[in-house]
């Protein structure tokens, strides 16, 4: 079998890397993030001048952003699953800046290209996808986590303006976040999963709380935000006002189908890492580790083959469906596995996650915790499981 690529994918190849030659230097690439922004949720991303110069260079040669118009700042190519691969390898291989991880580019930006207002996509667009506007989402309320449609925040339309109450919790980089794109009641008497609309609102209004939680990882990513009488511009709205639980569900398919790639080239980068260490140690030369680690490797490779798969259907332009809960559960019991077998490795220095004698500073720890989280955002496995059997397998409800 042939594995190489095509002439037309190494003549890519070549022309990213004469690029990279001239736009990032080794100067450039010496930029190593400080040592709790490693452990940071959506990993170091580097938004100084220098790497948003880099990026609006990089979309205007089509190698980033490759979904996103021209107009709004994007790289604007045709879907091309294989070309971004290539990308992506060259630019790791750099050291250069690639896309800003986030809900907004992975999330809110797909969806306003879908569902915005061309006013709204001028707006927000391109400053997210440069890392200048972060967001945050407002989904998930006390007692409303896995039925969500049945959220209680209200947005009441006074004249050109909704005024909203209520609460939202768990949301991840709420302190941090410039805007939320957020889920609120607007029409009380509709059944729960009509009367939803899509609001984007100014993390900065009047009447908007921010308190942090801490986790067991000991960071404040999430938090609980408070809305009272807080007023939002009409024009902030995405689509119409009881469309929102369609555009939440846009919003989430893309949180759970295109996730499956980048964190493939994560997982990859570190299980690289964790074989060459357990060679180091001589572990590595028990069968059984072995073993495990060819089966993660294996993992892997079928990870990326379901994340081409949902690239592959948005290149014929369909966003991604029921199947992107198979991703979703996939990938984070296996983030699970990854994980938890590394730090079992480790032995009892694997407990330690500070203090000069953790192992890598740490990082494995760290990565074996968060990734409890993973079957829970976004929707739980047990959800997930849920959807496969009814709308992928077409089992019966009950
Ligand atoms: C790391 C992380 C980041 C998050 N970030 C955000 C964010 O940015 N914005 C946001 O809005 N939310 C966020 N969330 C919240 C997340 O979406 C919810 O935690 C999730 O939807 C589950 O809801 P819940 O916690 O209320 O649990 P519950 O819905 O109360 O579920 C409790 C348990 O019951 C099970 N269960 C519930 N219903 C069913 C069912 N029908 N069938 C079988 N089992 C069921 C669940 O699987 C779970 O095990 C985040 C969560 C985590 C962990």
């Amino acid at each position: 079998m042939d594995l190489s690529f095509s002439a037309e994918y190494e003549e890519l190849r070549r022309e990213v890397q004469a690029f990279l030659a001239e736009n990032w230097t080794a100067e450039d690439a010496a930029w190593e993030p400080a040592a709790d922004e490693r452990n940071a949720l959506s990993g170091p991303i580097r938004t100084d001048p220098r790497a948003t110069e880099f990026r609006r260079k990089a979309s205007a040669r089509g190698y980033l952003y490759r979904h996103v118009p021209k107009r709004y700042g994007g790289g604007e190519q045709s879907p091309d699953p294989l070309a971004g691969t290539i990308i992506a390898e060259e630019f790791r291989k750099a050291k250069a800046p690639h896309e800003v991880i986030g809900q907004g580019p992975s999330m809110l930006v797909p969806t306003l290209i879908e569902h915005g207002t061309e006013e709204q996509k001028k707006k927000f667009i391109e400053g997210t996808i440069l890392g200048s506007i972060k967001w945050c989402q407002g989904y998930s309320e006390p007692g409303s986590g896995s039925d969500l449609a049945s959220l209680r925040t209200t947005a009441v339309l006074r004249g050109d303006d909704y005024v909203v109450n209520g609460q939202k919790v768990w949301t991840t980089d709420g302190k941090v976040a410039d805007w939320m794109f957020c889920l609120v009641r607007t029409d009380q008497q509709a059944p729960k999963h009509k009367g939803i609309g899509f609001l984007l609102v100014d993390m900065k209004s009047p009447g908007v709380e921010v308190r942090p939680l801490r986790q067991i990882t000991g960071g404040t990513e999430f938090c609980e935000v408070f809305f009272t009488d807080v007023v939002v511009p009409r024009a902030n709205l995405v689509g119409s006002p009881t469309q929102g639980w369609l555009i939440a569900n846009t919003v989430l398919g893309y949180e759970r189908g295109t996730q499956a790639l980048s964190a493939a080239s994560t997982f990859d980068g570190d299980l690289d890492r964790l074989a060459a260490d357990l060679r180091r140690s001589g572990r590595g030369d028990d069968p059984r580790v072995r073993q495990q680690l060819a089966q993660l490797r294996i993992d892997l490779s079928i990870l990326r083959l379901l994340g081409l798969r949902v690239l592959a259907g948005l290149r014929e332009g369909r966003a991604p469906g029921s199947e992107a809960s198979m991703i979703k559960l996939f990938k984070s019991e296996l983030e699970q596995r990854l994980y938890g077998f590394a730090v079992d490795q480790q032995g009892p220095r694997g407990a330690v996650w500070g203090g000069g004698h953790a192992v890598d500073e740490g990082h494995w720890h760290w990565r074996m915790l968060w990734s409890r989280a993973g079957t829970i955002y976004a929707g739980t496995s047990e959800v997930q499981r849920n959807i496969i059997a009814q709308r992928v397998l077409g089992l019966p409800r009950d």
